[in-house]
């Protein structure tokens, strides 16, 4: 992508840095410079440093720094010229067209498009007659007209080259289908990835679609086939939705397993809710919503597997230094179900009065033992134990203050236990 030199100078003029920043950090005035709390790490005392006079930033707690365009790319999670782009558009200024269309970055941009093509002939193939098929089955799942337009939802032909050819029309090659994955060269032939399929566009923050999620609607297995990585999509570093939710204001993001999940919970108003992309939270990920909230909620099954992948999440959010919640769900198994059969009120009570990890584990040992026992207190004052090594020590004197009085066992001496588990 070339970007000429003098359009790159006229955007660095008219943008200012504070002016920049400051809708993303607050910053305090210090000398000639502004200081506030690094949103690229952790802390508690602000290390992060804006320079007025070379328009530059610098973080001396973790490192980094750099000018409005870097800061722009960081903290939007955009590439370069995207994040050119993004201030172009802040301040007014219009990139030649011509210049878009050049270069390396028009491989990309091919890809982007056969994406975005697909994604629209999908959804107008399922609003048609032959697609009602897949339009009924997200109604019978409580999904309104709005919510399935809203989030390009589709429905792929049971047909093995219709979107090839419907490409091939809009004038691209079958080498970009493939590199883009929603084409598969297999030993029969070309053949289109998502057959039979919902199709579910993944985008990326700026909106644009990037792969796919694609769901059966009669029990073929897999349920899912995500799209594989391309030069455009790479599976661990994104979530579903977080475009969207990134521009909720609220002070949670609320992390589910599931698209359907995600997509039922922003038509019921949750709008900060994302998902991943099928696969275990990665680092990145974590990373990511460290980036856009200091609080987390996670919405997991409720099955083995949902409560397996919800401890590891939990540890990966310890580890990372971010406050999670952890909901108690009920009166349904999904977040659609919960909020069709007890409304949405009563599901935010859910989500926003939800305890902390340790809260939720300790509340699970009231329901895993018989306290009717000695034993069964016993064994759960020392499943306690261990959980509590992990909070900190004003949590540890809450919590067993609370065992206390559930167990009807004397503070002093249950501390005195606590203390020598440890
Ligand atoms: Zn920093």
């Amino acid at each position: 992508m070339n970007i000429p030199e003098s359009f790159l100078n006229e955007l660095k003029q008219r943008t200012d840095i504070e002016d920049v920043i400051s809708s993303y950090v607050a910053l305090k005035r210090c000398g000639s410079k502004l200081v506030g709390l690094c949103p690229f790490h952790n802390e508690k005392t602000p290390s992060f440093t804006v320079f007025t006079k070379t328009q530059s930033f610098y973080c001396f707690g973790c490192g980094t720094g750099g000018d409005a365009i870097g800061f722009i790319k960081r903290i939007e999670n955009l590439d370069f010229i995207d994040a050119v782009k993004f201030l172009a558009k802040r301040t007014g200024l219009q990139i030649p067209e011509k210049e878009l269309n050049d270069s390396f970055g028009s491989e990309y941009e091919t890809l982007y498009e056969i994406n975005k093509e697909t994604a629209d002939y999908y959804h107008s193939y399922m609003l048609s007659k032959e697609g009602k098929k897949g339009l009924d089955y997200l109604i019978s799942r409580g999904l309104e007209k709005s919510t399935i337009n809203k989030f390009n939802l589709g429905f792929a032909p049971d047909c093995r080259n219709s979107l090839l050819f419907h490409l091939l029309d809009k004038g691209f090659w079958i080498g970009d289908m493939v590199a883009a994955g929603v084409v598969r060269n297999t030993q029969k032939g070309y053949c289109d990835t998502f057959r039979k399929r919902l199709t579910i566009p993944i985008t990326d923050l700026s909106g644009k679609v990037i792969a796919f999620g694609g769901r059966t609607i009669d029990g073929t297995m897999p349920k899912y086939i995500n799209t594989a990585e391309t030069r455009i999509y790479k599976k661990s570093g994104g979530l579903f939705a977080l475009n969207i939710a990134k521009n909720s204001c609220k002070k949670s993001i609320i992390l589910c397993e599931g698209y359907m999940d995600a997509i039922s919970m922003h038509q019921a108003g949750f709008d900060n809710a994302v998902a991943g992309c099928g696969t275990a939270l990665s680092n990145e990920q974590v990373e990511l919503l460290k980036r856009y909230s200091r609080e987390v909620i996670l919405v997991y099954d409720c099955d083995d597997a949902g409560q397996k992948a919800l401890n590891r999440a939990i540890g990966k959010f310890r580890a990372a230094n971010i406050n999670i919640k952890v909901p108690f769900l009920y009166g349904g198994k999904d977040p659609e179900e919960i909020i069709r059969n007890l409304g949405k009120e009563q599901f935010a009570q859910m989500l926003y009065t939800a305890p902390d990890d340790i809260g939720y584990a300790i509340s699970h040992l009231y329901q895993k033992y018989n306290l009717s026992t000695i034993q069964g207190k016993l064994d759960l004052i020392s499943e306690a134990a261990v959980i509590l090594s992990a909070a900190s020590s004003i949590e540890r004197n809450l919590y067993i203050s609370q065992i206390s009085g559930n167990l009807d066992v004397d503070r002093e001496s249950l501390k005195a236990q606590f203390d020598l588990l440890l």
